[in-house]
């Protein structure tokens, strides 16, 4: 689904090397940790994944198509078919749960028959379909969270790009939102999570992939992030 050739990325004209000739591929299904210190490239590629950024130098296939190449109209349709769940959950504050979730499909053009559908539907995998008419500040962090991933999944993605997605949360909570993630996937929808969250990671007995400074260190399946 996802193939990367020695993509490098560079800041600074030259002097930072946030990527420096990564491959990596990825099969559609997958459940991928990203993890390595702050400053090894996590971030970059995942905005590079999400055609946020171009890259200096290096292939990006999604899909089978080369979304370096993508026109503007082409950008926006990749960007369609993929949830982004953020450290900071990005909730609009004078939105309801309902609301907030609903806008994710409001501005892709879906009808508000097809809204009063889907909503309800991704509030209940995420466990709030009691929380519709809560506002975002009436939330505890990790229902936040879990409107984030509701929002994220209601468009039906095929991928789901997490930078940090447990960073401001409790361990119970990380944990919950860790187990819906594996939930998603198990439904078929490929996923990408950048972590610091070393315990938690080891936990989910995933593939883990390890950057540092901007260069694949360890590709391992099962979990494990420590030497
Ligand atoms: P991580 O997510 O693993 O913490 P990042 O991808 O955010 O790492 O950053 C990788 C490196 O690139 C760091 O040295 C960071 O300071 C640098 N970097 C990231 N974005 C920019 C930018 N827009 N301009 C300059 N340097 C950047």
């Amino acid at each position: 689904m996802i193939e990367i050739n020695k993509v490098s990325m560079l800041y600074q004209g030259g002097k930072i090397h946030a990527l420096e000739e990564m491959s990596l591929q990825l099969k559609a299904g997958e459940f991928l940790f990203l993890v390595g210190p702050s400053g090894a490239g996590k971030s970059t590629l995942i905005k590079l994944l999400f055609r946020e950024q171009l890259p200096t130098k290096g292939e990006i296939y999604f899909e089978g198509k080369d979304i370096l190449a993508y026109k503007k109209e082409d950008i926006l349709a990749h960007r369609r078919s993929i949830g982004m769940v953020f450290q900071d959950y990005k909730l609009i504050k004078q939105k309801t749960v309902f609301e907030n979730v609903a806008f994710a499909l409001e501005i892709l053009g879906f009808s508000p028959k097809e809204i009063q559908q889907k909503v309800p539907k991704a509030l209940e995998k995420v466990g709030l379909g009691h929380k519709e008419n809560a506002f975002p500040k009436e939330l505890s962090g990790g229902e936040q969270q879990r409107v984030g991933i509701a929002r994220a999944i209601v468009k039906d993605p095929v991928l789901i790009l997490a930078d940090e997605p447990t960073g401001n949360l409790d361990r119970d909570n990380a944990l919950e939102v860790m187990k819906l993630f594996e939930n998603i996937n198990e439904e078929g929808t490929t996923i990408i999570i950048a972590t610091h969250a070393w315990d938690l990671v080891d936990r989910m007995q995933k593939r883990v992939v390890a950057l540092s400074s901007g260069k694949l260190e360890r590709d391992e399946r099962g979990g494990y992030t420590h030497e």
